[in-house]
């Protein structure tokens, strides 16, 4: 049977979360739709530090279980699904997914974006390659572990890494790492991180798990062989459209946080772009009552 709501929203991260509060505070019918349990990419950070009113810093399942409360205090519904398919219907919105499909006037796509893969043949077929698998770290405790990335991501997984793994190395295309000073001077903290600049993954070895990374170098075009069943790809990431609508303009469809591809992804900024579409789509509603 096919359920109505005003206003459907498809990600549970920081961004969908802040909308779902909004629109269902001010009054309408809200349902938010995500494949996993809510709180998006921000649930799985360890530690969020940057969060305006949080001096101390604030984990990020605590600080997404505050965001899941406040939109479950104003009545938006969650549902636990992956959405398959949207299409227009009338003037309204058809949302297909694993667990039924939902009518609704305005719908918001709070997908985020997934991490790049390197583009390498065997990269989807072998075990252990990760992208943003952060609750894997203790698991690797004693083991020795790639991580490919010159930016933030990576820099942050590898010092979360380099406290458990025997050895992390860090392989970044670039001349030098892109992630902030305060990150790099951590990095350099940390006797068991090296670091490999100029250098790229370029190939993996491996039947079923991953056994080894070999690393060009791109200076010298020598490429050696990293024995590794952990290779971390955080090469930077893309915005997730896969959904169809979004590169049309379309009355009554929005979009919010991460999923804009852009160089500023944060919580903070994923929350509070999630507040501005949802105040378009109020203002949408209410025009198109
Ligand atoms: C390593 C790393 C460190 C970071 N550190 C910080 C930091 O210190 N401070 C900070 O402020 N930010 C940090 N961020 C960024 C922050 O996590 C993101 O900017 C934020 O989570 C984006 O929110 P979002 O809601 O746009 O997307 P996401 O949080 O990615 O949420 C998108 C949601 O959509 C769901 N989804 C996708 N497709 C579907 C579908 N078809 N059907 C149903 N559900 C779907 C996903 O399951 C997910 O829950 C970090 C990110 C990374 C990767």
């Amino acid at each position: 049977m096919t359920k109505r709501a005003d206003a459907a929203l498809i990600g549970a991260g920081p961004a969908g979360l802040a909308a779902a509060a909004y629109l269902a505070r001010a009054g309408w019918k809200t349902v938010i739709i995500d494949k996993n349990s809510p709180g998006g990419t921000a649930r799985q950070l360890e530690l969020i530090e940057n969060y305006p009113g949080f001096p101390d810093g604030i984990p990020g399942k605590e600080l997404m279980r505050r965001f899941v409360r406040q939109a479950r205090r104003w009545g938006a519904r969650f549902v636990r699904a992956r959405a398959r398919g949207v299409r227009r219907r009338g003037s309204d919105f058809a949302v297909g997914t694993t667990a039924g499909n939902w009518e609704c006037r305005a719908l918001l796509l709070c997908s985020g974006a997934r991490f790049k893969d390197l583009g390498l043949a065997n990269e989807k077929t072998l075990e252990g390659i990760l992208h943003g698998a952060f609750d894997e770290a203790p698991r690797l405790r004693g083991r020795d572990v790639a991580v490919a990335g010159g930016g933030e991501a990576a820099v942050h997984q590898a010092l979360l890494l380099s406290r458990y793994a025997r050895e992390v190395t860090l392989i970044c295309r670039g001349p030098a790492l892109k992630a902030m000073r305060r990150l790099q001077s951590a990095l350099l903290r940390r006797p068991n991180i090296r670091t490999l600049t100029r250098s790229v993954v370029a190939g993996l070895r491996g039947k079923k798990k991953l056994a080894a990374v070999l690393v060009r170098d791109l200076k010298t075009g020598k490429i050696s062989r990293l024995k590794t069943s952990s290779l971390f790809v955080l090469i930077g990431k893309t915005p997730r459209t896969g959904l169809s609508l979004f590169r049309k303009k379309s009355p009554g469809f929005f979009s919010a946080g991460d999923i804009h591809s852009g160089r500023f992804r944060q919580t903070a900024i994923a929350a509070g772009d999630g507040i501005r579409a949802a105040m378009a789509c109020e203002k949408y509603l209410r025009g198109n009552r």
